[in-house]
């Protein structure tokens, strides 16, 4: 499941991908201009944006490039959507910054696989797959997090919360994350939670991973953030 902003001004079409879209197990939000787009990206970043090129007021070609120049959002997986199909218009998305095209009328098949391609280029950890570390096992489908293997394996009581924070954790492994892009990340809603929220959920998730004794995953890099790191790696390093 994927969180996606689609941008388009006309209501049929942007119905249409909508049904098609949730239909496919993703959230998603709807904006019908420029200007409704970048509230929605400012007050959450989403995994993929589907932006149509023709829009009223400010045009989706010149949002895509802005999105680029901005750190925030440099990374953000966008898909332009648009009835122009001429080779130059698209030369001109993709140097804008899109990373995919795709010319109207399309079959939502197509756009379920070209989303598919693009987030699984820019954004593996929200297809749903499995991850693992130190024997600590988070799936995404099922929405459980177990530990250890077999007549051992342990299942760990987590909250919604909780759960989305180790699985950004565990699938950016390794890095420091301050709590302000923990909020902008795992919350997506980083203007209106105070930062002190960020220590509580740890805690909170610190707590659950206790009965497996995996609590020490976490790291408090003092100052700074947090990290998730493996023990194993600690211990030999
Ligand atoms: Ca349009």
């Amino acid at each position: 499941m994927s969180r996606i902003l689609v941008v388009e001004d006309e209501p049929a079409i942007a119905e249409l991908i909508a049904i098609n879209l949730r239909h496919a197990g993703h959230e998603v939000s709807l904006a019908t201009s420029a200007e409704q787009a970048q509230h929605a990206v400012g007050v959450a970043l989403p995994d993929l944006l589907l932006l149509d090129w023709m829009l009223p007021g400010e045009s989706g070609l010149n949002l895509a490039r802005r999105w680029r120049a901005d750190a925030r959002t440099r990374e953000l997986p966008i898909i332009m959507l648009t009835a122009r199909a001429q080779e130059g218009d698209m030369i001109m998305g993709l140097d804008a910054g899109a990373d995919d095209y795709l010319s109207k009328p399309f079959s939502p098949k197509e756009l379920l696989a070209r989303i598919r391609a693009v987030l699984r280029r820019k954004a593996p950890n929200t297809l749903g797959e499995a991850v693992e570390m130190d024997g600590l096992r988070l799936d995404p489908n099922t929405r459980r997090v177990s530990h250890g293997h077999g007549q051992l394996q342990q299942e760990l009581k987590i909250g919604a919360t909780e759960f989305r924070l180790l699985h950004f954790l565990m699938t950016h492994p390794e890095r420091v994350h301050s709590r302000a892009q923990l909020l902008d990340r795992v919350w997506g809603d980083h203007v209106f939670i105070e930062e002190r929220t960020v220590d509580v959920h740890v805690k909170r998730l610190r707590e659950a991973l206790a009965p497996a004794q995996r609590s020490d995953l976490i790291e408090t890099v003092r100052g700074v953030g947090y990290r998730m790191t493996s023990s194993v790696g600690r211990h030999a390093a």
